[in-house]
């Protein structure tokens, strides 16, 4: 700690997840440093932090080897849409298991806790539902999807061992669909791209039919859960999941988005992707007891914030 304020380091924090998660550390008091490559993320989501005297940026990749003095680290650095991290799915593979070993590393040689995004994806298509903690999934090593999965899932691993092996705080969150602000209008996951068509008007893309399912999870609430997370003692890890754990199908979200935005697009059918999880909600017994934690904010008024949001962004 440099005198009495908290030094914290957040991967990714230029992303959608990461730029509201360094706001509240920035009200919290703490000197944040923001780590990206900017590969998914954008500055426009720091923009109005850049000369705050508590807050700095590095460009820089985290599969690259780090040397710095902090107190803390949010490890969120990777794309977490599927057409973004299928795109160089090597690159996404690298980001998820390099990036978790040198921030590991890194809080190794810092003596400090680190938090790890991982992700529902660890259940893959899963057999049981709703999910919890001790189901350990039905995932495809071989698929589109894999990159991503099995990175994030290789990068657990490694963050239990570094609890076994040497000691080290670790925090593990498996996150499940979030959404709000600042999602980019191309991220390519099916909030911001149902809002982006509804309001222009455009085809409502529907991959399959839509009764494949998930639970949407408001930004605030879930960063409110990382920082619960964070504060845990020491003896609890996780993983734990955080989420919503209201279900919904996607062919009934495209219906709320266009019943709140009053548009008129229409709906349009088109393949559903390889791999695709057929039904995804959290179990979230576990959050409850150990983070005094759940999700407050009700779809449609997540989704309102989310609209005005994109109705706001300049058209490209
Ligand atoms: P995002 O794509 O908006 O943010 C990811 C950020 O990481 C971006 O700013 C990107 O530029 C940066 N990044 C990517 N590769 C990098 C690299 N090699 N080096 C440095 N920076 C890099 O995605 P998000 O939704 O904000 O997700 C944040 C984290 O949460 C991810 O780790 C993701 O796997 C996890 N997560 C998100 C969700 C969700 O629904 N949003 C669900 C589960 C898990
Ligand atoms: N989806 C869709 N239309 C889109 C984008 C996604 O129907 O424009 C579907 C997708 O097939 C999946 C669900 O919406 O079943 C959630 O997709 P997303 O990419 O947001 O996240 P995932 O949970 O698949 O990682």
């Amino acid at each position: 700690m440099s005198g009495n304020i908290e030094r914290v380091l957040v991967t990714g924090g230029a992303g959608f997840i990461g730029s509201h998660l360094v706001d509240r550390l920035i009200d919290r008091g703490a000197h944040v440093i923001c780590l990206d490559n900017l590969l998914t993320g954008a500055m426009g989501n720091v923009a109005h932090l850049a000369r705050h005297p508590r807050f700095e940026f590095l460009q820089r990749d985290v599969c690259e080897p780090l040397d710095l003095q902090v107190d803390a680290i949010y490890n969120l650095a990777c794309p977490a849409s599927p057409v973004q991290y299928q795109r160089d799915p090597v690159r996404t593979t690298k980001t998820a298991v390099l990036g978790a070993l040198n921030m590991l590393e890194l809080a190794r040689r810092n003596t400090c806790p680190i938090l790890q995004a991982s992700t529902s994806e660890v259940y893959g298509d899963p057999l049981v539902h709703p999910q919890d903690e001790s189901y350990s999934g039905n995932v495809n090593c071989t698929g589109p999807r894999s990159c991503y999965d099995e990175g994030k899932r290789c990068a657990e691993t490694l963050f239990f061992d570094y609890r076994r092996q040497y000691g080290l705080a670790v925090k593990v969150a498996r996150i499940f669909n979030t959404y709000g602000p600042r999602m980019q209008r191309d991220d390519g996951r099916v909030v911001s791209n149902f809002i982006t068509q509804a309001l222009v008007g455009a085809p409502i893309q529907l991959y399959g039919n839509g009764s494949q399912t998930r639970s949407f999870c408001y930004v605030d609430d879930l960063v409110e859960g990382l920082l619960r997370l964070m504060a845990t003692p020491e003896e609890f890890t996780g993983p734990v999941n955080l989420g919503n754990a209201a279900e919904i199908s996607i062919s009934a979200l495209a219906e709320r988005v266009l019943s709140l935005t009053g548009s008129a697009s229409p709906l349009q059918n088109s393949p559903l992707p390889t791999d695709d999880p057929r039904r995804r909600m959290p179990n979230l017994a576990l959050a409850e007891q150990a983070l005094g934690w759940r999700a407050a904010m009700p779809l449609d008024k997540g989704l309102m914030h989310t609209i005005d949001y994109f109705s706001r962004q300049p058209v490209a």
